[in-house]
């Protein structure tokens, strides 16, 4: 009863919705109906006594102009190149400061400096991040930004983009520096159980990064605001308290500040949780998209993944560690003597240990993308049921499309997506909306 009453109201507010968000605003269109005329719902697949999900699918897909579809298709596959291409650049980077000396110079540095082992951890750290960032600029700087501008998805110039990234470097001096003395820590204390103590401590790390991040980083780099407006606000809020999420408020975030990319996530961990929409969502959808986008999001927090999300991350980081323990001895074995590193708890072995940390989620790219690519299944799901707007879902998911390759094929999407492509995401939608014509809680005109 109340669903019926949540959808009609919902019906209604998203015309106003694309009035409030084009900036002009206005009152809401008395007419429910006229929100219908805003989804532009191909005529295959609007509710019919012979719909067909392929059918309908496929026309959603066919309605993003070829051009588009060529240029999103080529962003997202040199994506896969630049994979490969970072992790080379990376190894190579970690390489030359053990082959030229460099690295165990750094750690003699930090030894004249002070004679506390945790500073001097903090001290190579330091050296070793700005580094490894200056030789990795000129790679950054094309994949970053010239490459975004180049595909439309960029809208900041270089300056601000520049700044970005120093404080992207500052928080990685802080953040990075405590993980990293913790881990020395205990590879000086536990040379032998190292790789179980240490994952502990990553996981620790993480839940204590995940827990301030949406209140002291994310906040660094864009503007927070409780998001005011009544028309877009309520309806979320009535979704969130139907799944149980005792949410008060809705975030917004100006990421149209760096990006032209439409987005929404959950963030935080034991308390500091919250929904964020990104404003070009906002200025760019209509409620019922909006609705589709929030009722994934809730998934996420009602089907506990940030939880589930932390816990693969731990076995991820026990078996990594496992490899590195083997590995970092047999290579020393042989180099170790040449690049003046003295054993694992040496900090000059770092880009070492960071390399084969790097070899070790390289190949391991197609596993931990399906791990989140089957969490971020499992949201849509959620939000199908939760939000009740199969079309919502489907225009967004062609949204998404700007930067998402919409139709790969299946060892593709496998191997390289990290969210469903758009035709799986569509098919849901589809799915859902041809197993839900005829009940009443689908709007009958759609
Ligand atoms: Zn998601």
């Amino acid at each position: 009863m109340k669903k019926l009453v949540l959808a009609c109201s919902l019906f209604a507010l998203a015309g106003a919705s694309a009035e409030i968000l084009r900036g002009q605003p206005t009152a809401p269109p008395p007419a429910a109906a006229v929100a219908d005329a805003n989804l532009p719902i191909p005529p295959a697949a609007r509710a019919s006594d012979h719909f067909d999900v392929l059918a309908a699918t496929n026309a959603y897909l066919a309605s993003v102009p070829p051009e588009k579809r060529a240029r999103s298709d080529a962003y997202f596959e040199g994506g896969y190149w630049w994979i490969l291409w970072d992790f080379l650049m990376a190894a190579t980077i970690y390489l030359l400061l053990l082959a030229t000396g460099w690295s165990f110079r750094m750690r003699s540095l930090a030894e004249r400096i002070t004679r506390r082992r945790p500073l001097q951890t903090l001290i190579y750290w330091v050296q070793f991040l700005v580094v490894t960032s200056v030789l990795s600029f000129p790679l950054t700087y094309y994949e970053g930004f010239v490459r975004e501008h180049k595909y439309g998805l960029a809208t900041q110039t270089f300056g601000p983009w520049l700044s970005d990234q120093l404080k992207g470097l500052a928080v990685g001096a802080i953040l990075g520096g405590l993980f990293v003395m913790g881990i020395y820590g205990v590879l000086r204390r536990a040379p032998r159980n190292w790789w179980i103590l240490g994952s502990l401590v990553t996981i620790v790390f993480l839940m204590f990064a995940a827990m301030i991040a949406p209140v002291y980083i994310a906040p660094l780099f864009n503007k927070y605001t409780k998001l005011d407006d009544a028309r877009v606000r309520d309806p979320i809020l009535s979704l969130a308290r139907a799944n149980g999420i005792p949410a008060t408020e809705v975030y917004l975030v100006d990421a149209s500040k760096q990006s032209t990319r439409v987005s929404a996530n959950v963030s935080g961990f034991l308390g500091t949780e919250r929904i964020t929409l990104n404003d070009n969502l906002l200025n760019r959808s209509t409620l019922p998209e909006i609705q589709a986008v929030m009722g994934h999001e809730m998934g996420h927090y009602v089907l506990n993944h940030v939880y589930k999300g932390i816990l693969f991350f731990a076995v991820l980081t026990v078996l990594g560690f496992a490899f590195v323990r083997w590995a970092f001895g047999r290579v020393l074995a042989g180099w170790g003597r040449s690049w003046g590193v003295r054993g694992i708890d040496d900090v000059a072995g770092l880009p070492l240990f960071a390399l084969l940390i790097a070899v070790f989620f390289f190949v391991l790219t197609p596993v931990t993308n399906t791990l989140i690519r089957v969490q971020e299944y499992e949201a849509d799901i959620f939000g199908l049921n939760a939000a009740q707007e199969p079309d919502g879902e489907a225009l967004v998911d062609l949204k998404l499309g700007d930067y998402r390759k919409l139709d790969p094929g299946p060892v593709e999407e496998f191997i390289f997506f990290d969210h469903p492509s758009g035709r799986t995401r569509i098919d849901a939608a589809m799915r859902w909306k041809a197993e839900h014509l005829g009940a009443r809680s689908l709007k009958e005109a759609r």
